[in-house]
């Protein structure tokens, strides 16, 4: 069984709407963390901590990584496996040391720290590919092949071909919302809920979950709903996301 919670669903920074971004994904023999915002908090109420975890980040925007300052308020019992987006892993050691917070190596367990490029030579108990998606800095996006369900991460991206190719056929796909219906800017590219519709469409995925709604734009959960609404006349499937949603695969 494969348990997806959405722990933050707010894009930029928290509101009463939600938490900034993060996303988890559990099976019987371990856990996914997916982006490092606020939402982290709450996995120290949800995780076995007996458990592996591997925690992947998109990119280095603090709405992405601000969690991390977290890290030792939780007790892995094994290493957790922290992968760096492509071309990342420099810029995130250097955000992991004081006086940004703890030294990463000083936290009460082992962290592994990886770069997207090595995950082939990893060994995860799971499939993994990594493809650069679009946005102001290097972002990555992630398939993730689980127990023969597919399970896509797109966040924080403007619609591409790489998007594409990894949602291909996917049960599953996670991305965002960081703008309102009709919102375009081709300097700082971001989904709204149409072009997340038509790569849902593109891509032929079967489902498709919405997250990342910006904050300032999205100031109600009925301004959430409207934009759903509006992107489901394009693809049916599309999913308002809520932070503590849950959903069984
Ligand atoms: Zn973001
Ligand atoms: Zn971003």
């Amino acid at each position: 069984m494969i348990k997806i919670t959405a722990l933050g669903t707010n894009g930029w920074f928290d509101t009463q709407t939600g938490s900034t971004t993060c996303m988890m994904v559990q099976t019987d023999s371990y856990t996914l963390i997916l982006d490092a915002g606020y939402g982290i908090a709450k996995i120290k109420q949800l995780v076995d901590f007996s458990k592996p975890a591997y925690l992947f980040l998109s990119h280095l925007h603090l709405d992405h990584v601000i969690g991390l300052h977290t890290l030792d308020y939780f007790g892995f019992e094994h290493p957790l496996t922290l992968v760096a987006p492509l071309g990342g892993k420099k810029d995130l050691l250097d955000l992991l040391r004081p006086p940004f917070t703890t030294n990463w190596e000083r936290i009460p367990y082992k962290v592994n720290i990886l770069e997207a490029e090595e995950l082939d030579s990893f060994g995860f108990p799971f499939g993994v590919k990594a493809l650069p998606l679009v946005h102001v800095v290097p972002d990555t996006g992630y398939r993730f092949e689980i127990e023969g369900k597919s399970i896509v991460y797109l966040l924080d991206t403007g619609y591409c071909e790489n998007a594409v190719t990894l949602a291909k056929d996917a049960d599953f796909v996670i991305t965002e919302s960081g703008f309102l219906p009709g919102e375009i800017d081709e300097g700082w590219p971001h989904m709204n809920p149409e072009s997340a519709a038509r790569l849902a469409v593109a891509a032929n995925a079967k489902q498709m979950l919405l997250i990342h709604f910006g904050a300032a734009l999205y100031d109600t959960i009925a301004k959430r709903q409207q934009a759903v609404d509006t992107g489901r006349k394009i693809y049916p499937n599309l999913i308002m996301g809520l932070d503590n949603m849950e959903f069984i695969l």
